[in-house]
Formats: C-alpha cells, structure tokens, sequence
C-alpha cells in the first residue's frame, strides 16, 4: 500500500452552514495502481484529492503514506516543514493547467524547484528530458501561453513529474479539452506508471477514462458509494 486514508472527514464552514466535503472515508491505494474518482459535481473528488496530496488537513482521521522518502508517515502528525516535504513528492495535475503565463514553458517545468534554490543546469536537461518524454520536445523557450490547452497540459505533467514522485494526483486534467486532444492526454496520464513508475488517482468525469483506469471510485455526498476493478 502507498497511501492509507482511514475515516477522514473534512467539513467547510461557511457563513450560515457547515458542509461536510469528506465524510468518513477510508481507502487504500495501492503502490503503482492507477485509481479514478468520478461523482457528481460537488460530490468531494477535488476536496479527497487535496487531502491525499496534504494540500489541506482532515478534521478527523488518518493518512498513512507507507515506504516513502521519509519512511512511514502519518500526514495529519506532521509539521509544516514535512509536509511542505511530503507535497514535493507529489506531483499535482489541473483541470486549468496553472501554468505560469509570463513564463517559458522550460522554466514552468522547472517552478517546483524553485524553493530549493535555483533550478541546476542538471535539472533543467531532466526537464527538457521530461518536456520530450510528453511529446513536447523543442517548445522550451515558447511562452506558456502560446501553446494550445493540449500541450499546456503536457507541459503542466511535465512539471508534475519533476520531483520524480511517486504519486501524482490530476483533477479532471481533461475536463477543458476537445475529445481529441483528451484522448491524447488520457494515453499520456495513463502511460506514466510504465515511463516514470507513478502512483495516479485521477478525478474525472468522462466515464470512459475512468473505464481505462485500474479501479473506478464513485464518490457520492463526500462518501464513497461504489469502488469497482475495472478490469
Ligand atoms: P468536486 O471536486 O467533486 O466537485 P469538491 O471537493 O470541490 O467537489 O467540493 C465538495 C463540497 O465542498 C462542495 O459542496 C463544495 O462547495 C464544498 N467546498 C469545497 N471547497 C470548499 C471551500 N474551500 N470552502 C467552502 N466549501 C468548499
Ligand atoms: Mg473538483
């Protein structure tokens, strides 16, 4: 097992209500499998997502990460420094692609580098290594937004896999393209466990991509309503 989610609950409090995104949840996902969460809109895919990558802290509950850089962890004992650790080990894939705008598309790849000082001539041949490995070679020095959302997206992968993580989490990382370029990502994402050996839990609506994912998670009121192999 790589991550262990036991009874986690997150709520949000908002001026007149307290609404429970996560609820109870526990769940194993297991080193190397590739796992999609789909469920209606607001059903809590992105809230799970957030707290897989300790990107937010569960109100109630555990997460264990097993076997990682740092040994056994439990996320929600550790401190700022350790998860801002644990989150460098994760690489994150968005619907907007979030890439930076007035920025190359090289020196996007590089971002998650930035808080250990600046990118090494090393770290920027694995990024244009990486930037190949997406199908982008040769667009380094072209300004992000330049690009159309298909290669924004393999450029924002790229950047998910700088860190060489383990596990990387993409929420609906085809929900702003055209079918044609989705599918191309969908081979992409979908591809990484054998290239780069990650871990993905995906969130995602189109029934077809979490078909082609090991298991598919549907999420319903921040719990989990069916987990099925899908193949
Ligand atoms: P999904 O990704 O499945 O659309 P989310 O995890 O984004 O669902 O949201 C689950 C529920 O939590 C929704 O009701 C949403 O409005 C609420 N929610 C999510 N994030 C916040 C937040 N930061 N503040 C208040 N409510 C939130
Ligand atoms: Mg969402």
């Amino acid at each position: 097992m790589l991550v262990g989610v036991q009874g986690v609950t997150k709520q949000f409090t908002t001026l007149d209500t307290v609404i429970t995104a996560v609820d109870e949840v526990s769940l194993e996902i297991e080193v190397g499998s590739i796992v999609a969460l789909t469920g209606a809109s607001g059903s809590g895919k992105s809230t799970l997502l957030h707290l897989l990558g300790a990107l937010d802290i569960p109100d109630a509950g555990t997460i264990t990460v097993t076997g990682g850089p740092d040994g056994d962890q439990d996320l929600t004992k550790l401190n700022r420094k350790q998860l801002a650790a644990y989150r460098r080990g994760i690489g994150f894939v968005f619907q907007q692609f979030n890439l930076l705008p007035t920025l190359t598309v090289i020196d996007n790849v590089t971002v998650p580098l930035i808080p250990l000082g600046k990118p090494s001539a090393q770290a920027r041949d694995r990024a244009r290594q990486l930037l190949a490995d997406v199908g982008l070679p040769d667009r380094d020095h072209t300004l992000a937004t330049r690009l159309s959302g298909g290669q924004q997206q393999r450029v924002a992968i790229a950047r998910a896999l700088i860190n060489q993580p383990r596990l990387v989490l993409a929420d609906e990382p085809t929900g702003n393209l055209d079918s044609t370029t989705a599918s191309q990502i969908i081979d992409l994402l979908l591809g990484l466990r054998d290239t780069h050996g990650t871990t993905l839990v995906i969130a995602t609506h189109d029934p077809d991509f979490a078909a082609r994912c090991d298991r598919s998670i549907t999420i319903r009121d921040g719990r989990i309503h069916t987990d099925t192999p899908t193949r």
